[in-house]
């Protein structure tokens, strides 16, 4: 970054600095609403999340269920990637299958 040509921009890139720390460092302004979960006490930052959130994903324990297996995976993701064991399963009933007909 370019030095500041005058002393007054330098206290302001301080006084900036020092609010950006006192952020992180302090508990937020009161001014810095957060909106939390009255169901698991997740705290989010817009009411919009909050919504979301309480729409999608609280007290929605494993809404994903396996269609082969019926296990249950609270996000999409976890269910896909539970999918690769009944891939890797059938790949190897397929081989199995091939290996009794070649014989
Ligand atoms: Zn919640
Ligand atoms: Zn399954």
């Amino acid at each position: 970054l370019p030095l500041p040509s005058g002393s007054q921009c330098l206290r302001d890139i301080f006084i900036t600095e020092i609010s950006l720390l006192s952020v992180t460092w302090y508990p937020l302004p009161t001014s810095f609403q957060l909106y939390p979960c009255d169901t698991c006490g997740r705290q989010y930052r817009s009411k919009i999340s909050l919504q979301r959130h309480k729409r999608l994903e609280c007290g929605k324990e494993a809404q994903f269920s396996c269609i082969l297996c019926h296990a249950k995976f609270k996000h999409k993701h976890s269910l896909l990637r539970h999918y690769n064991v009944h891939i890797a399963d059938m790949k190897i009933t397929n081989t199995f299958e091939n290996a009794d007909r070649s014989t």
